[in-house]
């Protein structure tokens, strides 16, 4: 039998859980030196013992767990998960249905009512990522579940909880049959390569989905495009099929190198006809200024800490002179896309760091397209740390 525990909350935290808040943190609780076991599930009480919410304990960076449900017998049994699974499985039918795309989100955590794990679907196989070893702890569980409501090619898994909630490397397989490698997925019509067995990390990020798309309808014709912090060269792949004149891709990991040019080579477009550079994003923004170097679109999408040999880059705190440097280097009435992943700040914080950037730089500007997650990535308005991605269009007013 699972051990279970009631979790006392302090009461200035008890109308947050009544509201809906789903993550469990240690300063809300009297009591959490009781948590022993990961997967213990817990019954969130207030300080007069009512009833506020029943989840599980995992630690993760975030937090100590999640509360899943307001029934306080809940056992997070198959039936539980089967339920859950189901809604998030429906609500995404359109995708599920979709001849142009078959990669997207199927669960999305907490947003799907499940704190702890998410499970991407590409062309019929499933990635799980598991962020905790409570949430692991009921895998056995899930995977019973997924069975009863869909059928699935086969299931690979990236456990995200060990060594410091550092990805450690290891067989991601898990059931059903074997993905090739790589694995070509579509998206909005385009080709993608994706390798399920090679790391945490797969090859595309399907949360810019819909950022993609916009680039490639409306922004890339005739264009020179510069794609900074470019992985596997998503944007440019668009860009160029969007009609760009020439993509510039710039990376500073080396594997960048060949995935780009895989991306091209999936879609049939020659990558000797695009600039694939493996380098520091800071200093190709310096050589570019002094060589006088300008672009039609310069895309950022940097990750929001990042430590190289010679820079820190922390979002929060450098992302102002990131747009300064894209400035100077972007043609006049040219556009610079804006992206980050950022949790730590809302996009009106976002939108500070770009209008102090074009203030310290005395250049007009227009936001011409805003974005936030797709719906597949589900998110609950009570939790809006959730709510990460931000991207802007901008528009270098001439
Ligand atoms: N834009 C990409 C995802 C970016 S992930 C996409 O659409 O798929 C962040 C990337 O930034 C990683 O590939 C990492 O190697 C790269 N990176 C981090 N710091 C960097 C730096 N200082 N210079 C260049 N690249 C950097």
């Amino acid at each position: 039998m699972r051990p279970q525990l009631n979790l006392k909350v302090k009461n200035k935290y008890a109308k947050q859980y009544k509201n809906g808040f789903p993550l469990i943190q240690k300063q809300s609780l009297i009591n959490w030196n009781e948590l022993k076991e990961e997967g213990t599930l817990v019954k969130l009480v207030d300080e007069q013992n009512q009833f506020l919410g029943k989840g599980y304990y995992g630690n993760q960076n975030k937090g100590y767990g999640w509360v899943v449900s307001s029934d306080p017998q809940e056992m997070m049994d198959v039936a539980f998960f089967k339920n859950t699974l189901q809604k998030a499985i429906q609500k995404r039918s359109a995708l599920m249905k979709s001849e142009e795309t078959n990669a997207f989100r199927l669960f999305n955590g907490e947003g799907d009512g499940i704190g702890g794990f998410t499970i991407d679907y590409f062309d019929g196989f499933l990635v799980i990522n598991w962020y905790s070893h409570g949430i692991y702890s009921f895998n056995s569980v899930i995977l019973e579940a997924l069975e009863d409501v869909m059928n699935y090619r086969g299931i690979y898994e990236k456990k995200r909880f060990l060594a410091d909630g550092k990805y450690m490397d290891d067989n991601d397989y898990v059931t059903g049959q074997q993905a090739p490698s790589p694995l070509i997925i579509k998206e909005n019509g385009v080709n993608f390569a994706v390798h399920l067995n090679d790391g945490a990390m797969v090859g595309i990020f399907l949360d810019q989905r819909e950022v993609r798309k916009t680039i490639r309808d409306k922004y890339s014709q005739g264009k020179t495009v510069l794609n900074t912090f470019s992985y596997t060269g998503a944007f440019s792949v668009y860009a160029a099929l969007g009609g760009a004149k020439k993509t510039t891709s710039v990376d500073l990991a080396k594997r960048s190198l060949p995935k780009t040019i895989e991306q091209f080579q999936v879609n049939n477009i020659d990558d000797k006809t695009q600039s694939i550079l493996v380098e520091e994003v800071f200093h190709y923004f310096k050589y570019a200024k002094r060589k006088n170097l300008k672009f039609d679109v310069v895309i950022m999408d940097p990750p929001s800490f990042a430590r190289s040999k010679k820079v820190t880059f922390r979002a929060e705190k450098d992302y102002t002179s990131l747009v300064s440097d894209a400035i100077a280097i972007t043609e006049k009435n040219g556009l610079i896309v804006a992206s980050t992943n950022a949790s730590t700040f809302g996009m009106d914080k976002f939108k500070g760091f770009i209008d102090l950037a074009f203030k310290q730089n005395k250049q007009k500007y227009k936001i011409v397209e805003e974005f936030s997650l797709p719906s597949d990535f589900a998110t609950i308005k009570q939790f809006k740390e959730g709510n990460y991605l931000k991207v802007l269009f901008i528009k270098v007013v001439g």
